[in-house]
């Protein structure tokens, strides 16, 4: 039985627009968090996060068909609506956001936000163009239909963190982006709603990443060449399976330029490893700074 209050779901913007105005009406501040739902302990972390930061909690739930290609998994991306909506009132947030497709691009929709430089590498280069700039679109309208005082984002997507951070300076928003630490499974596994993709023989492999993550940044941390610490890491994650290798780079936190020579003590915790690999059909991301 499910003793938690359900809290209120909005489905326009107009309803959402009602709920928001009682939270105003008492000067209570809205912390917003923005998902694409099959709500795992990752995002229940944001919110706890959100909690923190706000009076008043609002989680949207928006698969956002512009941040998908054609070829990616946009129709079979696992939708869990009755069991997020229990998890979020189990959490005790105080509004969930479901907007429609068809609402939030509308017939003659055209406008697009881009961050060029921030989106360029990475996920921007091996996803495409339109994966953050679908991205910072989508958050973007939600942003301007929440209108909230600060938003948490995970830095399981640490690029998104800061595409987003980049907007919201350049855009003059007045809202406090705030970044939330990885949730992983007990072997390391980054928590992920792809993660239901993985067969029982995947999954046992994909807790190798964050594995070899860590042997890396050890290994940087003696002061070893980046090329050849990212090197006998590539070989790792292909020995174990978790090939091809999408990207294995290092990069500075919050440019995402390269970082190529050993890095000093002082930079191990502003600059990142960031991992994308595929395991059979299912693509797994993942980063850490070199401190971790
Ligand atoms: P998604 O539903 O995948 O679009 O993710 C919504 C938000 O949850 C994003 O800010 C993600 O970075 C964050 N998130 C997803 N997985 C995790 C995780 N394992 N730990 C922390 N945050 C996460």
């Amino acid at each position: 039985m499910n003793t938690h209050t359900q809290p209120p779901i909005a489905r326009h913007t107009r309803s959402l627009a009602a709920i928001l105005g009682e939270f105003r009406k008492h000067k209570e501040r809205i912390a917003f968090v923005p998902t694409m739902g099959a709500l795992h302990r990752g995002h229940l972390s944001l919110v706890e996060v959100a909690k923190t930061h706000a009076e008043r909690v609002v989680v949207s739930i928006f698969v956002n068909p512009k941040q998908f290609a054609p070829t990616e998994d946009l129709d079979t991306y696992p939708r869990t609506e009755l069991a997020d909506v229990e998890a979020l009132s189990k959490a005790g947030v105080d509004a969930i956001y479901m907007p429609d497709a068809g609402d939030m691009y509308p017939d003659g929709y055209q406008t697009t936000v881009t961050v060029p430089e921030v989106a360029k590498p990475l996920d921007g280069a091996s996803r495409g163009p339109g994966y953050f700039a679908g991205i910072a679109t989508v958050v973007l309208k939600l942003f301007n239909q929440v209108r909230p005082d600060a938003a948490v984002f995970g830095e399981k997507d640490y690029q998104q963190l800061l595409v987003i951070r980049r907007m919201v300076r350049d855009l003059n928003l007045d809202i406090d982006i705030i970044g939330a630490p990885i949730i992983r499974e007990s072997d390391g596994l980054a928590m992920s709603s792809r993660n239901q993709y993985l067969s029982d023989e995947e999954r046992n492999i994909a807790g190798w990443l964050s594995n070899v993550m860590r042997d890396t940044t050890a290994l940087l941390r003696t002061g070893a060449d980046p090329e050849a610490a990212l090197a006998k890491g590539i070989e790792g994650l292909k020995s174990v399976g978790l090939a091809p290798v999408d990207y294995y780079e290092l990069r500075r936190d919050p440019t995402l330029e390269l970082v190529t020579s050993p890095v000093a003590p002082e930079d191990w915790a502003t600059v990142r490893l960031f991992a994308a690999v595929m395991l059979g059909r299912t693509r797994l991301i993942d980063n850490m700074a070199v401190s971790e």
